[in-house]
């Protein structure tokens, strides 16, 4: 199982998104290449709930957009659990639907260390994934990065 590549300033704005929007739920769409994320699209949680999200449709097809014409991928769908552990919840897990995403989930439960973890979900199981916080100075491409 293939893990996931992040850059240092992209888990800062989740961090920073999370706590501007706490305590409700942030979400948004990360995208880049291979397995190295490049870019963060922060989104509107739809629900505006404090233990659940969806996404705004226009606003998800106008990121597929932008990602697409740059020639990366969305990579990984992530949002936050601003009071409870960094896992799916039955919720999160009966609602995802594609098995090559990868899930992250970053959670506020206590606040001076936010989690970061990420998971693939496929039928209802849950598998947890590498994911390896790099700094941007740091990434060589022409490296193969596995993990
Ligand atoms: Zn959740």
């Amino acid at each position: 199982m293939t893990g996931l590549f992040l850059p240092q300033r992209i888990v800062d704005a989740m961090v920073l998104q999370a706590e501007a929007e706490d305590p409700k739920e942030a979400c948004g769409l990360l995208s880049g290449q291979e397995r190295i994320v490049r870019e963060i699209h922060e989104l509107t949680n739809a629900d505006d709930s404090e233990d659940h999200f969806s996404m705004l449709p226009a606003e998800q097809f106008a990121v597929a957009k932008k990602v697409r014409a740059t020639g990366t991928d969305i990579l990984a769908v992530y949002h936050t659990h601003p009071t409870s552990p960094a896992r799916p919840s039955e919720e999160d897990i009966r609602l995802a639907f594609a098995p090559d995403m990868v899930y992250l989930i970053l959670s506020l439960l206590v606040p001076w260390r936010p989690e970061l973890r990420g998971f693939r979900i496929c039928d209802g199981e849950v598998i947890e994934i590498p994911i390896q916080v790099f700094d941007d100075q740091d990434y060589d491409p022409t490296k193969d990065y596995v993990i």
